[in-house]
């Protein structure tokens, strides 16, 4: 048995970054930019007002109240040309520019206007409600970073930059394969011996939900043949996950079959609970991971060496993700030779702080409470017994990519 971070390491290794390809940045909700963006524009553009008023010069409107004279109006997509000379002023709205010789504004609210003359109740000093040129960003400001994940704001900015495509690494394609007789799909008749194959599904989510693209090649029964018919379909894409059939039953069939077609093993077996049996390895141009069938084994294994490999694929850092420290919401007792995942939920104590509370059952077959987990207590080979209110460190379950 591999340890967990020697596995990691081996299947981090057996990936590189994709190509790259240039997309429209309506396309690119999600994406991985795979180089560095820098704006083509300034932003703001030039000095420009941050309220409705007038902008005036400040030294004429230090002791107040006092009145000026309106010679124009500066709105947002027409400035005023002309400029503000002393005793004067320039109506303004919110994004307009600020008129040559103007340096303040004073909002409307503190303004009693008469036709062409305003009086002003408020003193403004240099600078008050201006934005100026650049405040944002400048012309040549790397803003966003190869590697980013594009969420809603950064489209936003990369069309504010006038940059209306991007190069970003192009979307892993990855072939699921499950395994077994007993499995069905969803919504179809469901005999006495059956369960529905819920993992291909769960992988699918998951698989889109980190960028990239399923191919689902359907369920091979637990004959050679069928498999090796199966197992055909994965030519071409950038993974095959295959779920089931890879522990040490008489049929599990998926080790045997793949190494009839010359697998090239690079480990099988990793000292973790749940999730003992991943194979990992090259078949022919594509790798594959081998995942047991327990849909919770298979989530957390997923969770961990699915991610880790797209995340390379995807120009990401699998390394960058750190565990969490928060406190022990129940006795946990010495752990064995194996690294273990509990699931658990993040409740707050008594004093509001958030704690982690493992349930008493932690059975790899158990999905509705794999669906309640909000984190997984990674604890260590040989880890200690731990008392309630000591700390231990979480795997956060809900990763989602992209927010606003
Ligand atoms: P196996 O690894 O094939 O021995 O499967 C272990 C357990 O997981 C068995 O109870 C299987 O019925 C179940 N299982 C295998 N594949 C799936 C799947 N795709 N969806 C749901 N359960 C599965
Ligand atoms: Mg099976």
């Amino acid at each position: 048995m591999i340890s967990v971070e020697a596995a990691l390491a081996k299947v981090c290794a057996g990936f590189r970054p994709l190509d790259r390809e240039t997309i429209a940045i309506e396309q690119a909700l999600g994406r991985a930019l795979a180089e560095d963006v820098a704006s083509q524009l300034t932003h703001p553009p030039t000095a420009v007002s941050a309220m409705d008023g007038y902008a005036v010069r400040a030294a004429d409107v230090a002791t107040v109240p006092c009145t000026l004279t309106q010679i124009g109006e500066s709105r947002a997509g027409l400035g005023f040309e002309g400029e503000v000379k002393s005793g004067e002023t320039v109506r303004i709205y919110t994004g307009a520019r600020l008129p040559e010789g103007a340096d303040s504004i004073v909002i409307q609210e503190n303004v009693e206007a008469v036709s062409t003359a305003i009086r002003v109740l408020e003193t403004a000093p240099v600078g008050k409600y201006i934005r100026p040129a650049g405040l944002d960003f400048k012309a040549g400001d790397v803003l966003l970073k190869q590697g980013r994940i594009l969420a809603a704001r950064d489209i936003g900015l990369l069309a504010s930059m006038n940059v209306p495509t991007i190069s970003a690494y192009r979307k892993p394609r990855i072939a699921i394969m499950s395994t077994g007789d007993e499995l069905v799909m969803a919504g179809q008749p469901v005999g006495p011996d059956q369960i529905i194959n819920s993992n291909s599904y769960a992988m699918a989510a998951y698989i889109t939900t980190l960028g990239g693209e399923p191919v689902n090649l359907g369920i091979a029964r637990d004959t050679e043949q069928s498999l090796r018919d199966t197992l055909a379909g994965a030519k071409g894409t950038d993974l095959l996950v295959t779920i089931g059939g890879a522990s040490v039953g008489d049929y599990d069939l998926v080790q045997s079959v793949m190494n009839q077609q010359g697998l090239d093993l690079g480990f099988y077996k990793i000292a973790m609970r749940p999730g003992k049996p991943l194979i990992f390895g090259q078949l022919h141009d594509v790798p594959v991971l081998g995942l047991p069938g327990n849909p919770v084994s298979a989530g957390v294994i997923s969770r961990l060496f699915l991610k880790a490999a797209m995340d390379v694929m995807l120009g990401q850092d699998p390394t960058a993700e750190k565990l969490q420290s928060v406190r022990l919401g129940a006795d946990l007792e010495a752990n064995d030779q194996r690294q273990d995942y509990l699931r658990a939920r993040l409740q707050p104590d008594a004093n509001g702080e958030l704690t982690a509370v493992p349930f008493n059952r932690q059975d790899s077959s158990m999905m509705a409470r794999f669906a309640q987990a909000d984190c997984l207590i990674v604890r260590a080979p040989h880890a200690a017994a731990v008392k309630k209110g000591e700390t231990v460190s979480i795997l956060a379950m809900n990763i989602g990519r992209v927010g606003f």
